[in-house]
């Protein structure tokens, strides 16, 4: 990967700019919103961030430097920077602050780093913790908070259709675009497809709208979901074929509702 060309010198480093990256290639990669929340992109793709892996190149470069005969100048060099806690050694040990871990030429010179796992560990516990608040605190995405995202990820793999990837990741998000958009100003958020009043947003377009349910009828069996039903299908609890028909109706239902906006909606 060219972005981490040279992070065995510079990958104990936290930069956003690398992180950015990989964030626009998610978002490109599953044709999702630029307002998608990053915690998303991490959760749904069982994404770890690219720290994570320039750090163990980091390390294992050093490992191996420090591993090298005494005569060698970079090893001569990094020992130098360890005594004076200067440049990469420092920002490791900024790193091993944060997690209580102790940090030492031994440790690093250690064959099998074990000090390593121990911290990439730590570090995964730390981004995991800091993923589930950032769900708890948001503000616009509310639905979110009611899936099973452990399991959230069991539809992105090699042998799902990628259209229903995108489709799945944008209805578990709510990231289609419906007139319910709380972020934006200036906007009506009401379902312009049917007379109830109430917002468009995700579960009303996939489980309420009279106005789709023969859509629902035909890919749930029924003409209105409840909230837990619904919620067990962006699971992918129901059975092996649910996420399947959500697929479906989403992809049928959306079109035939963009066939009704063009003649009248309060946002055209
Ligand atoms: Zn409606």
């Amino acid at each position: 990967m060219v972005m981490c060309y040279g992070a065995q010198v510079w990958g104990g480093e936290e930069h956003d700019e690398v992180e950015k990256l990989q964030r626009y290639f998610l978002k490109k990669l599953y044709k999702l919103p630029n307002n998608t929340p990053n915690y998303m992109l991490f959760l749904e793709t069982s994404s770890q961030p690219l720290y994570n892996y320039t750090l163990r190149l980091h390390v294992n470069y050093l490992n191996k430097v420090l591993n090298q005969s005494p005569d060698r100048l970079t090893n001569f060099l990094a020992k130098i920077i360890i005594e004076n806690k200067l440049s990469w050694y420092k920002a490791l040990l900024v790193q091993a602050g944060k997690y209580n871990l102790e940090i030492s030429v031994s440790l690093l010179m250690d064959r099998h780093l074990r000090w390593l796992k121990d911290f990439i560990g730590k570090l995964c516990e730390q981004q995991a913790t800091i993923l589930q608040e950032k769900v708890i605190n948001s503000e616009f995405h509310k639905q979110y908070k009611c899936l099973d995202l452990a399991g959230g990820s069991r539809y992105i793999n090699d042998s799902s259709n990628f259209h229903l990837i995108q489709t799945i990741f944008r209805v578990r998000g709510e990231l289609l675009e419906l007139n319910y958009q709380p972020w934006k100003r200036d906007r009506i958020f009401m379902c312009s497809l049917c007379n109830m009043n109430v917002n468009e947003d995700t579960y009303h377009f996939v489980s309420v709208c009279p106005v789709l349910k023969e859509f629902r009828l035909r890919s749930f069996g029924k003409k209105r979901l409840e909230w837990q039903e619904y919620i067990d299908i962006l699971n992918g609890n129901n059975d092996v074929n649910s996420l399947n028909n959500l697929y479906k109706y989403v992809r049928d239902a959306y079109s035939y509702r963009k066939m009704l906006c063009s003649e009248f909606n309060y946002n055209n």
